[in-house]
């Protein structure tokens, strides 16, 4: 089909200047203190705590414990569902 072309998806890639860390994904958040990167700023948010930040794996959302996918901290709890960006805020 003429015309139908298809775009390269060009998907950013986000470094940090104080650590190693590269991650994709615009809703992802880089903690430039403890150098763990989150899926969603509401991850980051839950792990930064009042002049200090908690160890990823005591993060907990939804009663669940986060996991490590690719370097970056997810929910286990909204995995399936990740396409809807509202889901978590
Ligand atoms: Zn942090
Ligand atoms: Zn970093």
């Amino acid at each position: 089909m003429l015309g139908a072309r298809r775009s390269p998806k060009i998907i950013p890639k986000i470094t940090c200047g104080g650590c190693d860390a590269r991650w994709t994904g615009l809703n992802a958040a880089h903690c430039s203190a403890c150098h763990q990167t989150f899926s969603g700023i509401a991850l980051f948010d839950m792990h930064r705590v009042i002049y200090a930040c908690k160890d990823p794996t005591k993060v907990k959302h939804c009663g669940l414990p986060l996991r490590l996918d690719n370097g970056v901290w997810r929910s286990s709890h909204v995995d399936t569902r990740w396409n809807h960006r509202d889901t978590i805020r």
